[in-house]
């Protein structure tokens, strides 16, 4: 998709929050400082728009995006950052358990994934929980870059098995450093989204 406009709608932590404008959306979880702001960065074309930070655990808060005027890029915030309190990770829980069980117009999630290592324990836990509450999602495997070459296919097939991903699904390779995937993740965006 071609961006036009891209601007920041609310940071949101209450569903009483969440914009009222009826289009479609996409999610984005992992753990904290994974890539998820890089990724929606990488795909609308622009530096700076998702804030980015080498620190992780900042946000905490439900990042709105409005793409074009017909949907939104919904950043959640991350998982497993082990410095947070017991009562924050209980308040992250659910922030994010009532976003993605209870948004009409979620539309898929991309659980976004570090390449370089196994899925987490807390990746693979919210692999199932999402498979568990029949929410859509595709996984993404970020920081390919960071890779050799030649380690990506087994790298991949780690995850895959590790979360135990069915027959014929497999992660959606990406970097946002050279761009690798957009145009597939792009084409998922398109067809959920029925745009
Ligand atoms: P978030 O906390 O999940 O939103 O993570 P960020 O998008 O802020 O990324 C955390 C750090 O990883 C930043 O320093 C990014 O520049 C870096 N990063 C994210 N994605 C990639 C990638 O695909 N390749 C490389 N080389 N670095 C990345």
């Amino acid at each position: 998709m071609k961006v036009t406009k891209a601007e920041i709608v609310i940071s949101a932590v209450q569903p009483e929050q969440y914009p009222t404008l009826q289009v479609p959306e996409v999610a984005l979880i992992g753990r904290s400082n994974v890539g998820k702001s890089s990724f929606i960065n990488t795909l609308i074309h622009r530096k700076n728009l998702a804030r980015t930070s080498s620190q992780p655990g900042k946000t905490q808060t439900l990042n709105f995006y409005l793409i074009n005027e017909m949907m939104h890029f919904v950043d959640l915030p991350g998982y497993g950052y082990a410095k947070v309190s017991k009562s924050k990770r209980e308040e992250w829980g659910n922030m994010i358990e009532t976003y993605l069980t209870t948004r009409e117009q979620l539309r898929t999630v991309f659980h976004v994934i570090d390449l370089r290592h196994p899925p987490s324990k807390n990746d693979i836990l919210m692999y199932e929980w999402l498979c568990h509450f029949d929410i859509p999602h595709e996984v993404i495997a970020t920081k390919q870059d960071k890779l050799p070459k030649t380690h990506v296919p087994r790298h991949a097939k780690v995850i895959r098995e590790e979360l135990g991903m069915p027959k014929g699904k497999h992660p959606i390779l990406f970097s946002s450093e050279t761009g690798l995937g957009k145009e597939e993740v792009w084409k998922v965006i398109y067809s959920a989204c029925d745009i």
